[in-house]
């Protein structure tokens, strides 16, 4: 007996051309790795009763009544070369619910077999970057980050082929939509104005809906993205891969392949193994989000004014906005790491100078900004004596509440490279516990895990990551 859940399935009603109806590929032997209890809650979802059946519904074994299973289209900018169609090649949107608040939800599996959007690929996920997206995606959520969630992990009991025969998965992935920059750049490039139209009305209905625009939209995608790139840098977060098809209209982080948090500070930092030229480096994500803005706008560029040159001159004052927007949002997001109430320019100059002083030392990035509040991170610096006359003017300058304040600000936890590796690595030999164990203390990142305290800390030289690997 299967399950139905609550759908409103607004997408599946957009005109043909906006994806491919299909249904997953059935697994051999679907097997629950986790679930996400209190966000199925939260959607309002009645899961079936054991774990056999909910590994049946989020394999794709088993659609939920109301499903009405598609593929979406969209194109992209791939580490800056186009690709003019794209679209699901291995994840299938069930359909979407209205959640608790009130807010519209999709529901995605991703891994579920392949698509006309496939390409080479073979539709499926293996269980690395699924466990890595779960655990990621929650820490993100739990941070503070708008992300996509995670509602379920379910082992396939099928080899999927990558360098090696590995073991496959489906993650069931939620989303305030799935709706890319890509996907408008999908409809621009084929000259289909008709088409775009509606997709811009439709995304202004979904996540602007005190916009009525083209350009309402995209001013508010521009402030939601600097934002959000804002708080991946307060966090040492490097997705990895922001492609502009890897990039919301809602403002939700999305795809988690080959992200990593830094450990010691240095703005270059690169995990991916693909990034050769570091395009995607921690420091060069600004730069990036205002590219990929620079997409959109020029998707939009026939609905802003019928006059092309007019058309191009207001969306690069959007755009230009996108730069004082990103630089007010840093300074938000530093002041509250340094305890500062109310950050104003010489609060940004401090933390200007003290990610100096950390990249010169090469200090932990979260135990630095930790050890803020605790007065542990002098002792990160090998020669203090910098650090002192820094934080001698920090302290006149945030005041004696600061420490209270950065300790809310600044997390004791963070999903660090070498402990989601031991995770995949103990999932891969059929041990859920360095999962379970690293998801809990993610759950309330800034509290300091009593019984785990090894949680905490960066890797020794021996366990240190230094590569990812896309989801592929
Ligand atoms: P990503 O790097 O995950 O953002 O994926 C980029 C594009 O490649 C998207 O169109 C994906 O659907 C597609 N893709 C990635 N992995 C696979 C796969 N194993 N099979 C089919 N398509 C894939
Ligand atoms: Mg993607």
């Amino acid at each position: 007996m299967t399950v139905a859940f609550p759908f409103d399935n607004t997408y599946a009603r957009l005109p043909e051309g906006f994806f491919t109806r299909l249904g997953p590929t059935p697994v051999r032997a679907p097997r629950l790795l986790a679930v996400n209890r209190r966000l199925a809650d939260e959607l309002g979802l009645t899961l079936p009763d054991n774990d056999a059946g909910i590994a049946e519904v989020f394999s794709g074994n088993a659609l939920p009544g109301g499903a009405e299973p598609l593929a979406q289209v969209y194109a992209g900018h791939q580490f800056g070369g186009w690709s003019p169609r794209l679209g699901d090649g291995r994840a299938l949107l069930l359909g979407e619910v209205t959640d608790r608040h009130g807010h519209r939800r999709d529901i995605q599996l991703k891994g579920a077999g392949p698509t006309p959007y496939s390409r080479m690929g073979d539709g499926r996920a293996w269980l690395g970057p699924v466990i890595r997206e779960y655990l990621v995606s929650e820490a993100m959520h739990a941070l503070g980050v708008p992300t996509t969630r995670a509602l379920a992990a379910v082992a396939t009991g099928e080899t999927v082929l990558r360098d090696a025969p590995l073991p496959g998965a489906v993650l069931t992935r939620v989303a305030a939509s799935h709706i890319r920059v890509g996907t408008f750049q999908y409809f621009a490039a084929r000259g289909d104005t008709a088409a775009l139209r509606t997709l811009t009305d439709y995304t202004l209905a979904r996540h602007c809906p005190e916009g009525e625009t083209a350009l309402d939209l995209l001013r508010s995608v521009i402030a939601a993205q600097a934002r959000l790139i804002a708080q991946w840098m307060g966090l040492g977060f490097i997705h990895g891969v922001m492609n502009t098809d890897n990039m919301t209209l809602s403002g939700e982080t999305i795809d988690y392949g080959p992200c990593a948090f830094m450990e010691a500070y240095a703005p270059g930092t690169v995990y991916s193994s693909i990034d050769h030229y570091g395009r995607y480096a921690y420091a060069n994500q600004p730069q990036i989000g205002i590219w990929n803005l620079a997409q959109l706008a020029s998707a939009l560029l026939p609905l802003i004014d019928a006059d092309e040159a007019r058309a191009v001159e207001i969306a690069t004052e959007a755009v230009d906005g996108y730069r004082p927007a990103y630089e007010a949002a840093w300074t938000q997001v530093f002041g509250a790491k340094l305890g500062v109430a109310a950050p104003d320019e010489t609060t940004a100059a401090l933390a200007t100078e003290l990610l100096e002083l950390m990249a010169a030392a090469g200090t932990d990035f979260t135990l630095t900004f930790r050890g803020l509040a605790q007065g542990e991170a002098r002792a990160l610096f090998a020669d203090p004596a910098g650090f002192d006359a820094w934080a001698a003017r920090w302290q006149a300058h945030a005041g004696p509440e600061a420490a209270a304040r950065c300790a809310a600000a600044n997390p004791a936890v963070i999903p660090r490279n070498h402990r989601v590796e031991e995770a995949i690595q103990a999932a891969v030999a059929g041990d859920m516990t360095p999962f379970e164990r690293l998801g809990r203390a993610l759950a309330t990142p800034f509290t300091e895990p009593a019984d785990a305290p090894e949680l905490m800390r960066p890797a020794a030289a021996h366990e240190a990551v230094h590569a990812t690997f896309c989801g592929t």
